[in-house]
């Protein structure tokens, strides 16, 4: 049923991310999403956001002084099986991140590429942009919409599924890293995503559900894949079957929570 599927062991999973008080989108959002997922989840906080459904009021980026601290006490206690990158608010926060995944070398790490929210509120300073692409190379895998893999492939927004494949192409070609690309921002029924190898295709079709409570999917989402590729992970690390087949799994799961999403009247 999706949610159930076979997991071989509880995958510890640590999330570095914004927060949403509403518990739709950010870290809470994350820690649902890889507890429903079969996983364990650890949170650490890059920013603190007031913001509900409707949109963000105010952001406060604590000291990058106080986000090593926090990162270093997980790392130094626990072995962390995938770490999921969410929102970094700006460069030094960016860059904080990059030094502790060089000194940690986590065997599985996904970015969730945020940058602007559906609101259209910054959750990344413009001038972050590039600290952010740096990041890339340290990464395995990368899940960006399409106006987010616009701009890490520094190309206009694509308005088919085929310009969406080549720039994921040309992304993953770049920084070697696998990328999966996220069709929902198209127009249409259709909402194909794609796990994107610099030599590799697979795409997992879908069909547009008809609801406004999508906020928060995308960090739900690639906190699920996150979750599902380490349960699936060998020693040598997932291959590309597990990256596909953990997509698979997450992509029916959160298709399903959307379906149901009216029912909770949350926003
Ligand atoms: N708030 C935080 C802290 C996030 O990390 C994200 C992630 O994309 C969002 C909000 C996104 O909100 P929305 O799904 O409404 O674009």
């Amino acid at each position: 049923d999706g949610v159930t599927g076979a997991s071989p062991r509880t995958a510890r999973v640590l999330s570095i991310a914004g927060t949403d008080p509403t518990g739709g989108a950010g870290v809470q959002a994350d820690l649902k999403s890889i507890a429903a997922n079969g996983g364990y989840g650890m949170a650490v906080v890059t920013a603190l956001v007031a913001q509900n459904t409707h949109g963000v009021r105010s952001v406060h980026v604590p000291p990058v002084s106080f986000l090593r601290e926090q990162l270093h006490a997980v790392s130094d206690d626990v072995d962390i099986d995938a770490v999921k990158i969410g929102m970094l608010a700006d460069v030094h926060v960016t860059r904080t991140v990059s030094g502790w995944l060089g000194q940690v070398k986590p065997g599985l790490v996904v970015l969730d590429p945020v940058m602007i929210a559906t609101s259209g509120d910054r959750l990344l300073t413009e001038d972050a942009e590039e600290a952010l692409r740096d990041l890339l190379s340290v990464v395995h895998l990368v899940t960006p919409n399409i106006p987010e893999l616009a701009i890490l492939d520094g190309s206009p927004v694509a308005t088919s599924w085929s310009a969406v494949l080549r720039q994921a192409q040309h992304v993953a070609e770049t920084y070697g890293v696998l990328v999966l690309a996220k069709g929902g921002h198209l127009a249409g029924d259709l909402v194909p995503d794609a796990l994107v190898g610099a030599h590799t295709l697979r795409e997992f079709p879908g069909l547009r559900i008809d609801t406004p409570n999508t906020h928060g999917t995308g960090c739900s989402f690639s906190s699920a894949v996150a979750t599902r590729v380490a349960a699936r992970a060998g020693i040598a690390g997932p291959s590309l079957a597990d990256w596909g087949d953990a997509v698979a799994e997450a992509k029916l799961w959160l298709t399903e929570s959307i379906a149901h999403s009216g029912d909770l009247q949350v926003g």
